[in-house]
């Protein structure tokens, strides 16, 4: 069988400046499995970059090392990452514990990313560190143990996955005499069971535990002796602790994903008032988002029920070319004979002709000026008025020019601003015409095309006849039959017009057409905010990148660690990516249902007009602050990720 470890002619060189420094030239070294070494030497003489390689945290520049007959050189990082988790168990000088997990947590560590079943590593740490004399510190942080005691959770960790092979770096150099001899002790205890043990020290008393004795020099081994120890072959005991079975691969990833998912929230709970305020800028992201598309609906449903006002599928002809011909006014092209005719087309459900002319009203005392509107009987039926009281008039009155009045609801307010009882039957005057009020129209909902200017209706042969002195009408408005696309309607109109006149001397206003602008438009205003609301969610965002690359460079001992212990790149990719993603589900939650109170108060206020909140703009926010977390944080993540373990470990 292959020896557990062979190095021939290693060197490793580091670049520091212009300088190359060499750490250890042409090391040859071979250890068997189940030895006690002691790696000795000066300070600054290559041990800990030798530990470093042997437990491959660190690569050699050249030369080989083989383990148990493999040349590590052919290994990718991964497969690195799985001796280190498998083979290897470190202790440091320093311990290197997490300071924010409990000592079992730190224990367990390791075992998570072997993917042990939290039971499974719960038990095997728990009976470590009983081992280790140790079951009553099960909970305690770092900060409230000795360094001793440290140690020991250390040791406990290195042997959490059944390691054969124990890394000891200056395991005693930070301890006092008591805790150093405790803690050769238990290495000793630990290579009687048969595993390996290689210790760094630079104290010679230390070193006599071991079985052999490596010296080095200036990165080269100096010497190589046995000691008397080695004599006294221990009897190897059964080991205690033995890595079992290897657990299924779903379980493997579902337990990785869970320990990084819990490591991002203890990292968020330790930085509170940073994870707060970077969830700020999300949250402020997602509730403008939220609400401009909320605001959008709401006014695209108003302007939709103000132009239902209008009534639907009208036509309304216009002398003139356009809109703002300046000869319309004097174009007298359209004729009462014109709405009679069209009256007759199939696609026309009702038509009124119309005039139109200002004059002051008079009640009593009270005198108020008003749009006087001569219609015909169908006006109403057109525009699908609806009356508060009374009765529209009649084409009875129509034909005898009858002084029956139908007035609005802000005519009767300007009018009868005191009057008890209902206008109906009252005489007024039109400019000077007597007219009796037939009908009340309803009060129209505000929005759209309403105003508070007084309006009053006759029939239109009244107005001509009294007012205008002139039969000519200022327009035709007709109410497209219900089975008639209101754009066919239009083109015939047109065409049945042109020919009645010779040449095309009107315009016509569809209301249809009025409608699909104004909803369009509103569209694309909606549009516009939310892309600028969408801003705010991307520089939220950028936030979260920052806070995460701040984070990163602050916790790169945190990450050499877990990398040293057997973490893959993937599972601390894993770990901020996932903070980076809960900061942002996190801030996006808050910000959805900060938008929704914030709607219930607006609509509390304003009972004119409401938020309208559709579920697909709150999944729509949901998704997209996933996306920006992911997107935000990955690049911090993977600078995380692509840290060198022993570059990581050394801050
Ligand atoms: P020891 O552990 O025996 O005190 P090290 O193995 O840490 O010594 O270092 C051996 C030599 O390599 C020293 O001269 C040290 O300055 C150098 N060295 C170690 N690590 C690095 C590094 N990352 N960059 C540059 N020089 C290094
Ligand atoms: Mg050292």
């Amino acid at each position: 069988m292959a020896p557990l470890i062979v190095l021939e002619n290693l060197c490793r060189h580091f670049v520091a400046g212009d300088a190359t420094v060499v750490a250890l030239r042409e090391v040859g070294l071979t250890i068997e499995a189940g030895e006690m070494v002691a790696i000795v030497g000066a300070s600054g003489s290559g041990k800990s970059t030798l530990m470093n390689i042997l437990g491959c945290i660190d690569r050699p520049t050249t030369g080989s090392y083989c383990i148990s007959g493999r040349e590590t050189a052919a290994l990718d990082i991964d497969e690195l990452a799985t001796l280190r988790r498998e083979h290897f168990g470190f202790i440091f000088q320093r311990y290197n514990l997490l300071s924010e997990l409990n000592a079992l947590a730190n224990v367990e560590m390791p075992a998570i990313y072997a993917g042990l079943s939290p039971s499974d590593r719960g038990a095997r740490a728990g009976t470590l560190l009983a081992r280790l004399g140790m079951t009553d510190r099960i909970s305690h942080r770092p900060g409230q143990l000795s360094g001793g005691q440290q140690q020991r959770v250390s040791i406990a960790r290195a042997l959490i996955n059944g390691a054969r092979v124990l890394l000891a770096d200056e395991p005693t150099g930070a301890l006092d005499s008591t805790a150093g001899e405790e803690v050769l002790r238990i290495l000793d205890e630990l290579h009687a069971e048969g595993r390996t043990v290689i210790i760094v020290t630079h104290d010679m008393t230390v070193a006599r535990h071991a079985e052999r004795i490596i010296e080095l020099h200036d990165g080269a081994i100096v010497s190589d002796r046995r000691t008397e120890r080695a004599r006294l072959a221990p009897a190897a005991r059964n080991l205690a602790v033995e890595a079992g079975p290897p657990p299924a691969r779903w379980r493997t990833q579902i337990g990785r994903l869970g320990e990084a998912l819990r490591m991002a929230l203890a990292s968020m709970k330790a930085h509170r008032l940073r994870t707060a305020l970077t969830m700020l800028g999300i949250i402020i992201g997602v509730v403008s988002v939220v609400c401009v598309v909320a605001l959008g609906e709401g006014s695209r449903r108003q302007v939709l029920s103000s132009i239902s006002n209008l009534g639907t599928n009208t036509l309304e002809i216009f002398p003139g070319k356009d809109f703002g011909d300046v000869r319309s006014g004097k174009i007298k092209t359209l004729v009462l004979a014109d709405a009679r005719a069209l009256a007759q087309q199939p696609y026309v459900a009702a038509v009124t002709p119309t005039v139109s002319t200002n004059r002051t009203l008079r009640y009593g005392s009270v005198e108020a000026s008003a749009l006087v509107n001569g219609v015909s009987e169908q006006y109403f039926d057109v525009k699908g008025t609806k009356l508060a009281a009374g009765l529209f008039f009649d084409a009875g009155s129509v034909r005898s020019l009858s002084q029956d009045i139908v007035i609005d609801d802000n005519t009767r307010k300007a009018l009868f601003p005191d009057y008890g009882g209902s206008p109906l039957g009252q005489t007024i005057l039109v400019g000077n015409v007597p007219c009796r009020i037939v009908g009340i129209i309803r009060q129209q909902q505000s929005g759209f095309g309403s105003n508070a200017n007084p309006a009053v209706y006759l029939p239109y042969t009244t107005v001509q006849a009294r007012f205008l002195g002139d039969s000519s009408l200022r327009s035709i408005s007709l109410r497209v039959a219900n089975e008639t696309a209101s754009g066919a309607a239009e083109l015939a109109a047109v065409d049945f017009l042109t020919q009645r006149h010779g040449a095309k001397d009107f315009f016509i206003l569809n209301t249809d057409d009025i409608r699909r602008t104004i909803t369009s438009t509103a569209q694309v205003l909606t549009l516009l905010v939310a892309a600028i609301a969408v801003i705010s969610l991307i520089v939220g965002g950028l936030g979260v990148m920052n806070i995460m690359l701040v984070s990163v460079s602050e916790r790169i001992g945190e990450i050499g660690l877990r990398m040293a212990v057997g973490a893959r790149r993937s599972d601390i990719l894993q770990q901020f990516l996932i903070e980076a993603v809960l900061v942002c589900l996190i801030g996006g939650t808050i910000g959805i249902l900060a938008a929704l109170g914030f709607g219930a108060i607006f609509n509390a206020l304003t009972p004119a007009f409401h938020l309208v909140y559709s579920a697909s703009s709150i999944v729509a926010a949901f998704a997209f602050s996933t996306i920006i977390g992911i997107v935000f944080g990955y690049l911090p993540a993977r600078n995380a990720s692509l840290l060198d373990p022993v570059v990581a470990l050394s801050r």
